[in-house]
């Protein structure tokens, strides 16, 4: 017969003279096991133990999250740098003048151009974050760029932006003259008297640097966009110091990691 029938059926019996009405206690009177007191606090032991050792592991594990999303973007860019590239092969730079300019029509979604590690959410554009200052302003096609939202033919419709474009169309600020051996007519390929990033690139990716003995670069390993945001979980010790990890699209189009300063550790493929 069920309890509640029991109850029913036999005045005498009342329910309010039960010795206790909590859950565990009828459990135990009803001569089934229930936890003890020490067998909860093993419990909760053991539980404790597992999320000290889970805890750490978490931004670690997000952050690889966060890269896989960023090598996700990067593949984008590089098929679509790919398609300009093929559309523009007469042109003397071949490359797009800006990442913003491959939007619309070769890269459909603005999301593409912000990198999930970015902390700014691309405001600070290529800017390796707590490690550098913005030393990349020229590259920078945000709408922050120092030089303003549409400089050097700057797509004005992508506000922010992670990553660095090596291969942009602002005038190269950095000594390239004496890293490259060059002068400005070896690097000025469309004649305007300015050494743009873009020529710079070019040049030192046919003809190398002092830095390899001004041997020609492989166009695997040689970075044409680059993300910095990636830096806090890996680093690098090298000859010039810290070094931060970075994620790159090579010129070639496949998406591999390198360091900052990518030509001390360069490798011929
Ligand atoms: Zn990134």
């Amino acid at each position: 017969m069920p309890r509640e029938d029991i109850f029913r059926k036999t005045p005498h019996v009342q329910r309010a003279n039960r010795p206790f009405s909590c859950p565990a206690a009828a459990k135990v009177s009803d001569g089934r096991p229930g936890f003890t007191l020490v067998e909860l606090l093993v419990v909760i032991a053991i539980v404790a133990i597992l999320m000290l050792l889970v805890m750490p592991m978490i931004p670690r594990a997000l952050e690889q999250a966060r890269q896989a999303d960023c090598a996700s973007n990067l593949r984008s860019f590089s098929v679509a740098v790919l398609l300009y590239r093929n559309d523009h092969d007469s042109d003397p730079i071949p490359t797009p003048a800006w990442l913003s300019n491959l939007y619309p029509s070769y890269v459909s979604d603005t999301f593409l151009y912000v990198c999930r590690s970015d902390r700014t959410r691309g405001r600070d554009g290529s800017r390796p974050n707590g490690v550098f200052a913005d030393e990349f302003a020229e590259t920078d096609d945000t709408e922050f760029n120092p030089a303003g939202p549409n400089a050097y033919g700057r797509n004005p419709e992508i506000k922010r932006c992670s990553y660095m474009y090596e291969f942009s169309a602002a005038p190269c600020s950095w000594n390239w003259s004496s890293y490259l051996g060059a002068t400005l007519a070896d690097v000025d390929r469309d004649g305007d008297g300015v050494a743009s990033w873009a020529e710079v690139k070019h040049h030192q990716l046919r003809n190398g640097d002092s830095w390899n003995k001004n041997q020609p670069y492989g166009d695997t390993m040689f970075p044409m966009i680059r993300c910095f945001n990636h830096h806090a979980f890996k680093k690098l010790q090298t000859p010039s110091g810290l070094q931060a990890w970075t994620l790159n699209v090579a010129y070639s189009g496949n998406v591999f990691e390198a360091p900052l300063y990518w030509e001390y550790n360069y490798a011929a493929p």
